[in-house]
């Protein structure tokens, strides 16, 4: 991802993000982060970029011509995503950090002084954001807040997924407390749940944790965090059908765009893929209309809705039967040499799986979400966790299939989603029998209904 800053003080963003995770970063070439000295793109002969402001009243404004070079400077022809930083934008948080962590490109304008001429901002800004209900003397501080928080989400920069996944306002709560060694500091011992090794204690003590916490100290968040939970229980009553829209908002991802009574739109963030149930064929044609633009796959169950989408001319790329692990026990992982892939791994995953771009790939392996199966150092299959959040991805190499291979790599990336507190599940495609056994066999349920991959067009 490339990061433009627009300053006129380049060396504070420079010095500002250089030590630590995001310098790293860039060292390793995950994001780039060019700044653009709006001063060095003035006509005037003594380096102004300011001047009084028309009408009068206090202090100068940036002018248009300079910002505007420096911006083409840094973009050429293209037309990237360009933010102002302003007091006046749309107050900067997670989600819009979530959402501009998907950009390949992004520049942020820095304002001084008073601000900027109106007349440039018009021409080159698609978004106003702003650091929060105060006034700083420069858009610096908030570009390097946007930058940092943007950079991490983006895969590989925090080394795995675990650490962005689990953090504050994932999934509308605030993190739980933590600890670290001396068990006992200041006589004060480490809650004693912490030291159990129980992974299942710990998770639903954090989660408890967590809800106490933020229903304390951010009372609006924790309401829209129990509206999630009163939509988890309503779809829990067909939770083999749900469960992808279920997991989805439960593991923090799915935002509710639309809900009333059984018409439901919900969008995984993480994905962009959107999920629609609808009562009636009516309802879902006015779900259809409101998908966010750019939306590129959308998984419905019903029949009917399936058609309409079908109707208005979007092709189907999978009817998916639809698994779930619904029991809490840990799988019994009987082949032993699995382990979580790393960036040295990746040429063998898209060597050997075609069905998703080596892009997609790459990502999945950078987001610590790939499980690879070895015999000795030989890599001989892998499995994966999708962006949506199902399993799948799965690979063994012929001459090691039939020893239970791949029965152990579902078992170990099911326990990985276990140990989270997360509902296991996959889309099998139709007529993968083998696959369909393997399900079975684990102790997975297997859906009602098929699950619809429908391609936006
Ligand atoms: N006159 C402007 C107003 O009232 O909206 C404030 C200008 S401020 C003194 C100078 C620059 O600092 C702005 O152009 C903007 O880039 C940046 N800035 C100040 N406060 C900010 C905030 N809360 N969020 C984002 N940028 C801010």
């Amino acid at each position: 991802m490339k990061f433009h800053a627009l300053t006129l003080f380049p060396e504070m963003i420079e010095q500002g993000l250089k030590p630590g995770i995001i310098g790293r970063a860039v060292e390793k070439g995950l994001i780039s982060l060019n700044t653009v000295n709006i001063r060095e793109y003035t006509r005037d002969r003594h380096g102004k970029v300011d001047d009084y402001p028309y009408g009068g009243g206090a202090g100068m404004l940036m002018q248009a011509q300079p910002v505007y070079d420096a911006w083409r400077a840094a973009v050429g022809d293209r037309k990237p995503r360009t933010i102002y930083l302003t007091p006046q934008g749309r107050p900067f948080s997670q989600s819009m950090a979530r959402e501009l962590a998907k950009e390949e490109e992004l520049v942020l304008l820095c304002g001084h002084y008073e601000g900027i001429d109106q007349r440039v901002l018009e021409e080159i800004v698609t978004d106003y954001v702003s650091a929060g209900d105060y006034v700083l003397t420069g858009g610096e501080l908030p570009a390097m807040v946007m930058i940092d928080a943007i950079a991490r989400l983006v895969p590989g920069v925090l080394g795995n997924e675990d650490s962005a996944e689990e953090e504050s306002f994932h999934n509308d709560l605030l993190e739980y407390p933590q600890y670290t060694r001396p068990e006992v500091w200041h006589g004060k011992r480490v809650p004693e749940v912490l030291l159990s090794g129980n992974h299942g204690k710990v998770s639903e003590w954090r989660l408890e944790q967590s809800k106490e916490r933020t229903a304390g100290f951010r009372p609006d968040l924790y309401e829209k965090y129990r509206e999630k939970q009163r939509l988890i229980l309503r779809l829990s009553k067909d939770k083999r059908n749900n469960i992808h829209i279920m997991e989805s908002l439960a593991r923090g991802k799915g935002e509710i765009l639309y809900h009333q009574g059984g018409d439901l739109l919900v969008q995984d963030r993480a994905s962009s893929v959107c999920m629609l149930t609808a009562e009636k064929a009516e309802s879902a044609g006015r779900l259809a209309e409101m998908l966010p633009e750019g939306t590129r796959w959308v998984i419905v169950s019903q029949d009917f809705v399936r058609e309409l989408f079908a109707d208005k001319g979007c092709g189907l790329f999978g009817s998916c039967s639809q698994y779930l692990y619904t029991n809490k026990v840990f799988l019994p992982v009987r082949y032993k040499e699995i382990r979580r892939l790393t960036e040295e791994d990746t040429p063998y995953v898209t060597a050997h799986y075609a069905h998703d771009t080596e892009e997609y790939v790459r990502e999945r392996v950078r987001a610590g979400v790939m499980y690879g199966a070895f015999s000795g150092e030989r890599q001989i299959g892998f499995i994966g966790i999708h962006t949506e959040g199902s399993m799948g991805l799965l690979y063994v190499e012929e001459e090691f299939r039939r020893r239970g291979v791949a029965e152990a790599l579902e078992a170990f990336c099911a326990n990985r989603l276990l140990e989270k507190g997360f509902t296991p599940y996959g889309h099998i495609m139709e007529g993968n029998t083998p696959s369909e056994h393997l399900q079975e066999k684990l102790g997975f349920y297997r859906a009602s209904r098929c699950v619809y991959w429908m391609s936006i067009t």
